[in-house]
């Protein structure tokens, strides 16, 4: 099992112990509710048919239909995401959106894959799933997926059920039944909390440095709006290298990135390695790439007043033990990363009624309000109990979840 699976158990039986549950309600949250595994046998373009293995695990729905993401990578294991889908189990909760955690994928390679098979992979997932529809399982979207993967999910389903469905697949593009605000929605609840947490501490954005691992959907839309803001991005990176500069114009770096597909080789800056970046001396360190990025080895490295987790589980809980030692400010993922997921209930909720919001403002201010709402919430459990903020976060959720399960008689 992957330290992020083991991690991941560990958040929830500490949050359960901190919040004196019984041992029954821990050990039926440590087990998803329903998993599925099938295989997707794929026609490729060269005539050769290749196996795909697919999962969809329904972790609880105690608080509503299961929602999130597919992750299409190479080495997908179920183990990963029986604890993705226990992770968005508590994050709805945390910011208060009924619904439970879903999270499904397919082991397979993307870049490996031309259009015509990915489009294929894409429909033969949801024909495997059977996907019962927007009040029971909502699949979104998830690394390796996009707005045209999410296209063709939606299409494959309305095609098997002979109906129009919109809220059945989230992460869709606006044009298909999607939600405006939807594509930069993590990078923005990034941005909202960057300013509250910098404002708690005193820190104005003219002289807060932020250095940025990954510069992807999460990664580059943060650089964006912490730069419009006047706060200096010293440092990003991604997974060909990573620079440096006293302060990068991310218009420019983005139209770079568009150009080469990396941030390597931007011109004026300085190259350094993805290891000096997570090092680089700087007031916000926001890790929106991958797992396990921040650990052991490097944490005590780490010069950072505040952590902001973009990506989910960037730090190991031996990393969080040393920073917090240190006297660092970490942000928890489920609630730092919790924007898509914010607006994938404002997609649900226009599909179902069949009435679209064009007011992009409006996404902004219920998304700034419910994040928000949430960090305060974090904040003011961990002073009241005199926990970390991730514990805190935890407890939030799993007090959410265990009150609707004994509600409904589960336990
Ligand atoms: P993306 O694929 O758009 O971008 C990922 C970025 O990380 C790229 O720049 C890539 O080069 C870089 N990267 C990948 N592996 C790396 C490595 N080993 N070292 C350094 N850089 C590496 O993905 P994204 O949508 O921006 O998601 C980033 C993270 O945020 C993921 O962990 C994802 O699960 C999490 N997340 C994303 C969303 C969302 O809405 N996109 C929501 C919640 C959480």
């Amino acid at each position: 099992m992957s330290s992020f699976c083991e991690a991941t158990k560990l958040h929830l039986q500490n949050a359960g112990k901190l919040l004196k549950l019984e041992p029954e309600m821990i050990e039926f949250l440590s087990r998803p509710m329903r998993v599925l595994e099938f295989q997707i046998p794929l026609r490729m373009d060269d005539g050769k048919l290749q196996i795909f293995s697919a999962y969809r695990v329904c972790h609880n729905d105690a608080l509503g239909p299961t929602k999130d993401g597919t992750r299409i990578i190479a080495n997908l294991t179920l183990d990963e995401v029986k604890a993705l889908a226990m992770t968005m189990t508590i994050k709805h909760a945390v910011v208060d959106i009924p619904a439970g955690g879903g999270k499904g994928g397919i082991a397979a390679d993307t870049h490996k894959l031309s259009e015509r098979e990915l489009e294929r992979l894409c429909r033969g997932f949801i024909r495997g799933l059977s996907p019962k529809g927007a009040w029971v399982d909502i699949p979104g979207a998830d690394i390796g997926t996009s707005y045209q993967t999410q296209a063709w999910m939606l299409d494959e389903y309305e095609q098997i059920m002979g109906f129009h469905s919109p809220a059945a697949i989230n992460d869709k593009p606006a044009i298909v039944g999607g939600s405006l605000g939807g594509e930069e929605a993590t990078g923005r609840g990034l941005f909202y909390i960057a300013l509250a947490v910098s404002k708690g501490k005193a820190l104005i954005s003219q002289s807060c440095r932020v250095v940025i691992q990954g510069f992807g959907n999460v990664g580059s839309n943060v650089a964006k709006l912490l730069s419009n803001e006047g706060f200096k991005i010293i440092a990003v990176g991604d997974i060909c290298g990573a620079i440096s500069a006293p302060s990068l114009d991310i218009s420019k770096l983005v139209n770079h990135v568009e150009q080469t597909g990396s941030v390597v080789d931007f011109p004026g800056a300085k190259a350094i390695s993805n290891q000096e970046l997570l090092e680089t001396e700087c007031e916000i360190l926001i890790p929106a790439a991958v797992e396990n990025v921040i650990n052991e080895e490097n944490a005590g490295r780490v010069k950072t007043k505040i952590i902001l987790e973009g990506a989910n589980g960037p730090l190991t809980p031996s990393a969080d033990k040393i920073l917090l030692d240190k006297g660092v400010t970490i942000i928890p993922d489920i609630v730092a990363n919790s924007g898509s997921i914010i607006v994938c209930q404002f997609e649900r909720t226009q599909g179902l009624c069949d009435m679209y919001w064009d007011d992009l403002d409006t996404i902004h201010e219920r998304l700034e309000a419910r994040i928000l709402k949430a960090y305060e919430e974090m904040l003011n459990t961990a002073d009241e109990m005199g926990i970390s903020l991730r514990e805190a976060a935890w407890v939030n959720g799993l007090h959410k979840v265990s009150a609707a399960i004994r509600m409904r008689g589960w336990i």
